[in-house]
């Protein structure tokens, strides 16, 4: 497939934009380096890049397209706010019915507040805790994502019951001091900080199903334990639902797996592609922010009219029957076809998989924490990765990251998809 176009803009690119993209996780560093592909046009499943291939797009923008690219419904509100003027810096009507909306799908959201990103919404829970609580320590997980903010760019330490230390240069050891990391689905971990750092931590924050080291759920009664914990510790917990808020069922993974949070984060699918965060949960803490309470937080953007009123018309789309028995029933298409491929071939390999988002790791052991999903091996996913995308197959470059499914797609991609990675396994294997 020739990509010469794509080529010569990632040329210009690097000589303007920093690294030639504007998230290093586009970059295809993890892959081989070389020019990631510069698309034009989404439609649906499709992409059509700049030299004009096609491409059936399983990034989904990293979680947030869950109708497929350009769904009318969306594109029409979009284009309605943009006649009416996209900021106004004043309330509208529209904040009103999306807080609505979203209280409607995820209960435990009493009172909400819009932001513009995952990142803000995370960074602010954190703040607000630690108002509420008077508290500085947050203990999360290893390997899961929250957002590029100080406090959560801090790596694990040598153990459960120790400090972490930065993950990015600017990131100070003070910061880094103040954050536990710990082993997800491993509740002995998490008593074992709270045990010893249980008076001084503000807040326990989780993605109720991990999405960014690959899907992996929590096994039966980790999330009961972590909020049994917590409580007990004088803690909150805040669910980081930004990627899994409205992918598994119209509701958050809360809703789905019937446990409630103190606060959480939401991001990517509620702005129907436009960007957004919002952060919520109980009102006597979210009364811990101005301009009712001490936590500061504002946002010149927040709520603007054309990233809500994308949201309502995404939730709106969401709304509808069937769309998550469709994402279901591809998702476990698409898994049986990816599983035959790998019992026809003798490379390591396995699958996560829930409703429509799934990670196909290349490690023969299964995925229950980061550990695990660290084994999935760079050369060969690296390998796969070119394979498909030669074959139109957009995936992630990344090894860590899902496949996800919209309600654009039909039966023939998944099929597609499925010959695609037999012809890379044949490859690969032949290599
Ligand atoms: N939390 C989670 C779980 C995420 O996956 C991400 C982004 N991948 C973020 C927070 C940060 O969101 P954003 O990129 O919109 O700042």
């Amino acid at each position: 497939m020739k990509r010469t176009q794509s080529e010569s803009l990632y040329k210009d690119a690097c000589c303007h934009i920093v690294g030639g993209v504007n998230s290093p996780s586009r970059s295809f560093k993890a892959v081989g380096g070389g020019s990631p592909v510069f698309m034009e046009k989404g439609e649906g499943a499709y992409f059509y890049d700049v030299d004009g291939n096609k491409y059936i797009d399983f990034l989904g923008a990293y979680g947030p397209i869950i109708t497929g690219h350009a769904h009318p419904h969306i594109t029409e509100a979009i284009t309605n706010a943009a006649h009416n003027g996209t900021l106004y810096g004043t309330p509208t009507r529209l904040e009103n019915q999306f807080a609505v909306l979203l209280k409607e799908a995820i209960p435990s959201l009493e009172k909400v507040r819009f932001v513009n990103s995952g990142t803000e919404a995370v960074m602010t829970t954190i703040r607000v805790a630690r108002a509420y609580t008077g508290r500085n320590k947050v203990i999360k997980f290893a390997g899961c994502y929250h957002g590029h903010s100080d406090l959560v760019l801090v790596a694990a330490g040598s153990g459960p019951s120790t400090l972490g230390s930065p993950d990015s240069a600017g990131v100070t050891e003070n910061i880094a001091e103040e954050v536990i990391t710990v082993p997800f689905n491993d509740p002995n971990s998490l008593e074992e900080a709270l045990h010893k750092w249980g008076d001084d931590v503000a807040c326990v924050l989780v993605e109720p199903i991990v999405g960014n080291f690959g899907i992996v759920e929590p096994e039966a009664g980790f999330l009961e334990k972590i909020n049994e914990l917590t409580h007990q510790a004088g803690a909150l917990v805040i669910y980081d639902e930004v990627i899994t808020a409205f992918r598994f069922t119209y509701g958050g993974a809360q809703d789905l797996l019937q446990v409630t949070p103190d606060m959480t984060a939401l991001g990517k699918i509620i702005g129907g592609g436009l960007p957004i965060g919002a952060y919520g949960g109980k009102t006597d803490i979210m009364e811990s922010v101005a301009p009712l309470g001490p936590a500061y937080q504002a946002g010149t953007m927040s709520g603007n009219p054309a990233s809500i009123s994308a949201g309502i018309a995404c939730l709106e789309v969401l709304q509808q029957d069937g769309i998550y028995e469709k994402l279901e029933r591809l998702g476990a298409l698409l898994e049986e076809g990816l599983q035959t491929v790998i019992d026809n071939h003798s490379l390591p390999a396995t699958i996560n998989r829930l409703r429509g988002a799934l990670t196909l790791y290349f490690t023969p052991s299964p995925v229950k924490n980061y550990d695990d999903a660290d084994k999935s091996d760079d050369i060969l996913f690296s390998k796969f990765f070119n394979k498909m995308l030669d074959q139109g197959i957009n995936l992630a470059p990344s090894k860590y990251e899902a496949w996800f499914i919209t309600i654009a797609h039909e039966e023939k991609d998944i099929y597609k998809a499925v010959e695609a990675a037999e012809h890379a396994f044949s490859e690969i294997e032949k290599e």
